[in-house]
């Protein structure tokens, strides 16, 4: 299913900025102040480059300021490693928090403060339930919940318990710290949350200073109170949490009222944007990193060579609604085509070799030949190729008996290559298996450059690479990680991994100008997709490709229902 909201998407408009702008207009706030507040416990994927868009964008457009707010209230699943990527992904995307980066555990003293405050207000209260006895006491969608036997605790035994909490005299699980709400309330949200948990863990930023902490409801909302956040902008799945925060904030001495407004979450089909999923893909080893390639992760979207530009358009044309949907995997890929077609640099290279020799070429002669960097853009100007007697093509590009509508090099055929002649394929070269490993064509001189003088036509295009300079290189050729739409929606999402994600194309052959290729920068090989150096490149080259072009023989193919 496909489902946008360019209409809005267009207008650069969506509910959100339209609450934005009613609250200007009627004064109800003077600056607006938003926030991207991620747990640090993951690399960010796909999903929250729209939630990054949407904060930063809305604080630019209308002239406030956007903070970039580490929601970091559990230790045990969270790393330095994760705050740097994060930072470093942001910035990448395009935008800048300037001064304003905080941490949730900046507040933990303010947060502790308030937590004794609901205490004293007889509205938080220490409760010895186990999990188990918690959790068979917290009832179902259908029945009320029951009250806790600690639940009435003295205000004096409540400050006595939640300060040995503090103080780190119990283990962990041994008791909560939990809101006093009301355990029928319709919404479980309300059924008295825990507030503080018993935590022996070193914390990233605070270290061993904590032995209990806040859980994520109650640093959050508070967390934009204390930072004058105007529109806390989060995901629908928190809709059910705001009466929470309403009644936290309502019940605190807090110094603002942020307002939360909920959007849906983005979904792309054959893909899933859930840290806990990509953090097993990570651990249990089936990707080789967090930015393996095949990966969702922003930090593996640019090293598979997508510009942050495409990001930010995709984003831009999924628009914000709070409607649930799934955005077609192809909406992504045509973003990035869209940029990449503007500025990737041509270069060619076969990836699957097949030696063509020229019979009518003299031995031992090359010519140089101007290649154009850019069709897109003139300013990327031109560079020279090699050409000679031996040169390869791409293997699918020949075929012996060709079916309808193969208009590429066969025996007696006459095909194009690119920047360089028309050659006539005049015969073939097999090995005793019958497979074809050489090519013997015929040149025309009056061709140089691409065009015949007498104006006769060729069908097709072929690129090539020079036997005399061609380099060795691998390619990685990436399809989606997982092999149907809805990832995980029958059970186990690991059951639905693509076992052919990545195929490794080893014996490839690249022009010499794709040596200095930076590693991340998009260049298109021409007739196959833009690819992108792969870091991986020390001392060999390598390259990843980020996305194929549209394939018309494969349309051909699937439409025909032929096989070649
Ligand atoms: P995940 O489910 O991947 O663990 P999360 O919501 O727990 O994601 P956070 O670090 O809490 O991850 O997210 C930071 C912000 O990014 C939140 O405001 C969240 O709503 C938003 N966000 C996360 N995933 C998406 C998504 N798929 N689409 C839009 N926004 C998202
Ligand atoms: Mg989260």
């Amino acid at each position: 299913m496909v489902a946008t909201d360019t209409t809005t998407a267009e207008a650069g408009r969506d509910f959100v900025r339209d609450i934005i702008q009613a609250d200007l207009d009627a004064g109800r706030v003077t600056e607006v102040v938003t926030r991207f507040p991620p747990e640090p416990n993951g690399y960010l994927h796909i999903g929250h480059a729209k939630s990054i868009c949407l904060n930063f964008g809305i604080a630019a457009e209308f002239g406030g300021r956007c903070h970039l707010r580490f929601d970091d209230t559990n230790p045990t699943k969270e790393d330095q490693e994760f705050l740097d990527s994060i930072e470093q992904d942001v910035r990448w995307l395009g935008f800048d928090w300037g001064r304003h980066l905080y941490h949730a555990s900046d507040y933990f003293e303010q947060l502790y403060e308030w937590a004794e405050h609901l205490i004293r207000a007889g509205k938080a209260y220490v409760d010895d339930s186990t999990p188990t006895e918690m959790r068979a006491m917290r009832g179902t969608l259908t029945e009320p919940g029951q009250e806790s036997p600690f639940r009435n605790r003295s205000v004096e035994q409540n400050l006595d318990l939640f300060r040995r909490m503090r103080a780190g005299e119990f283990p962990n699980g041994a008791r909560v710290l939990r809101a006093k709400i009301d355990m029928a309330s319709g919404n479980m949200n309300l059924r008295d949350p825990v507030l503080y948990r018993i935590l022996h863990a070193t914390h990233p930023r605070t270290g061993d200073a904590w032995r209990i902490y806040p859980t994520y409801d109650f640093a959050h909302g508070q967390s934009d109170a204390i930072e004058g956040i105007t529109h806390s902008i989060c995901t629908l799945e928190f809709e059910d949490h705001r009466p929470l925060y309403d009644w936290l904030i309502e019940n605190l001495p807090v110094p603002s009222r942020p307002h939360q407004y909920e959007f849906a979450r983005l979904n792309i089909a054959y893909t899933v944007l859930s840290k806990r999923v990509l953090t097993r893909l990570v651990h249990e080893g089936y990707v080789s990193g967090w930015d393996d390639p095949r990966m969702p992760t922003l930090a593996a979207q640019r090293r598979r060579g997508v510009p942050p530009a495409a990001l930010r358009e995709f984003v831009r044309r999924v628009g914000v609604a709070r409607a649930y949907s799934v955005v077609d995997l192809a909406q992504y890929e045509h973003a990035v085509r869209d940029v990449l077609n503007k500025t990737a640099l041509r270069r060619m290279a076969v990836l699957r070799p097949l030696k063509l020799v020229i019979e009518n070429w003299p031995e031992g002669h090359t010519e140089i030949l101007e290649a154009v960097n850019n069709p897109e853009d003139p300013a990327a100007g031109t560079r020279t190729v090699t050409f000679g007697r031996e040169i390869f093509v791409e293997r699918d590009d020949f075929m012996e008996n060709p079916p309808r509508k193969f208009f590429r090099l066969s025996p007696g055929r006459e095909v194009r290559l690119r920047y360089a002649f028309f050659v006539t394929c005049v015969g073939v070269v097999k090995d005793p298996a019958g497979e074809v490993t050489e090519l013997r064509c015929t040149y025309d001189p009056a061709t140089r450059g691409g065009d015949a003088p007498d104006g006769r036509r060729v069908q097709a295009t072929l690129h090539w690479v020079a036997a005399a300079d061609a380099m060795a290189a691998e390619v990685r050729l990436y399809s989606t990680l997982f092999a149907r739409p809805d990832p995980g929606a029958d059970g186990d999402v690991m059951a639905d991994l693509n076992p052919s994600s990545l195929e490794t194309l080893r014996g490839c052959l690249v022009e010499p100008a794709l040596a200095g290729a930076p590693v991340g920068e998009a260049v298109q090989f021409e007739r196959q997709g833009y690819f992108c150096a792969d870091p991986d490149n020390a001392g060999r080259l390598v390259f990843n490709r980020t996305v194929g072009l549209r394939d018309t023989w494969a349309k051909v193919q699937a439409t025909d229902g032929r096989n070649a």
